[in-house]
């Protein structure tokens, strides 16, 4: 399976850089990580508590991430020798992450940094405020360090995610949010012949969403938002953008939110989800001028709002000119 998945990723990395020129450097730097983190996961040192039949029907109902209810069991010296495999691996690819790593053995020098505790303290829901957070006091760029502490915590993840979510996606849950982890789903995949958008009221789930904290995929409801939960006539809307092939931009006309979809003809769990988060990167500018939010920012002012008003809907505030606040209703639709 494993060399089944990173024969899969080189050809899907081969058949992306050929296609888009601009994005073959950024290709090739990043490759060596992703590959790592496939070979990685059988490699990691987890116990991730057992999951009972009540822990599945609540990640069912309620859609609380099951990280919040359960022991990951991620050992942290399990972190640390990733830590380490990583440092090995940038300065034998010679990758443009070599400063990040000795500006972060400087620190561990001083006292200042210390791997393991770090990284275990990352969450996939923290909107990045500790990844910043270390790069202020190692004095590096805060996407590159990033990068870096997710290709040494995913592969940790996704033994969770495969041990509490088996069959990956099997369950319906609701939301844009992962059942496993809680992280923002960050890309979308669809199996639906010839990139035709699906029908709605297909019995076989055909768009999946994705998280890239912890890999698991998951289909959500397919009648309603993944952001705001509308599922009225007219508001699951999309777009592809002129002159390109190939993904398309899903988004919501109550609350704006928009999710990349991108054509997938393989299994949900082989679906290589960093490389196609990174060369789709050109296509976020188009909907933000568009009017469109992120996934990620509608749902950080949301949780904000729930926040500062327990009682109200996130939506109703969120979401402009009163369209917000509807609940999933029971009629089926066609995306328009
Ligand atoms: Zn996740
Ligand atoms: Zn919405």
């Amino acid at each position: 399976m494993t060399a089944a998945t990173i024969t899969a990723l080189e050809r899907r990395a081969a058949c992306l850089a050929a296609g888009n020129p601009v994005y073959a450097d950024l290709i090739a730097i990043h490759l060596p990580l992703f590959r790592a983190q496939i070979l990685w996961r059988r490699q990691v040192d987890v116990a991730p508590a057992t999951i009972s039949a009540r822990d599945w029907a609540c990640a069912r109902e309620t859609a609380t991430p099951l990280r919040q209810r359960l022991s990951s069991g991620i050992a942290a010296r399990s972190l640390e020798r990733l830590w380490r495999a990583l440092d090995s691996l940038v300065r034998e690819h010679r990758l443009p992450f070599v400063d990040v790593l000795d500006a972060a053995a400087r620190a561990e020098a001083r006292g200042d940094f210390v791997p393991r505790e770090w990284l275990a303290t990352l969450r996939p829901d923290d909107e990045g405020d500790e990844v910043a957070k270390c790069a202020a006091v190692l004095g590096v760029a805060p996407d590159a360090l990033n990068t870096l502490a997710r290709t040494v915590l995913l592969p940790h993840w996704h033994r969770v995610a495969a041990a509490w979510w088996p069959g990956s996606g099997s369950v319906r849950a609701a939301g844009g949010r992962c059942p496993v982890c809680g992280g923002v789903a960050i890309l979308a995949s669809c199996r639906a012949v010839g990139g035709t958008p699906a029908s709605s009221t297909s019995a076989t789930p055909t768009r999946w969403l994705h998280c890239g904290f912890c890999d698991t995929a998951w289909a959500p409801s397919a009648l309603a938002c993944p952001a705001c939960g509308s599922s009225a006539a007219g508001d699951a809307r999309y777009f592809f953008c002129p002159g390109t092939e190939g993904p398309r931009l899903d988004f919501c006309g109550a609350c704006r939110a928009y999710l990349k979809v991108i054509p997938a003809d393989g299994a949900a769990d082989s679906f290589p989800v960093a490389l196609e988060a990174l060369v789709t990167l050109h296509l976020d500018p188009v909907a933000l001028d568009r009017g469109l939010v992120t996934l990620r920012d509608y749902l950080a002012t949301a949780d904000a709002t729930r926040q500062m008003h327990p009682r109200r809907s996130p939506a109703a505030v969120v979401c402009a000119k009163g369209k917000a606040g509807r609940t999933a209703g029971d009629s089926p639709e066609e995306m328009s």
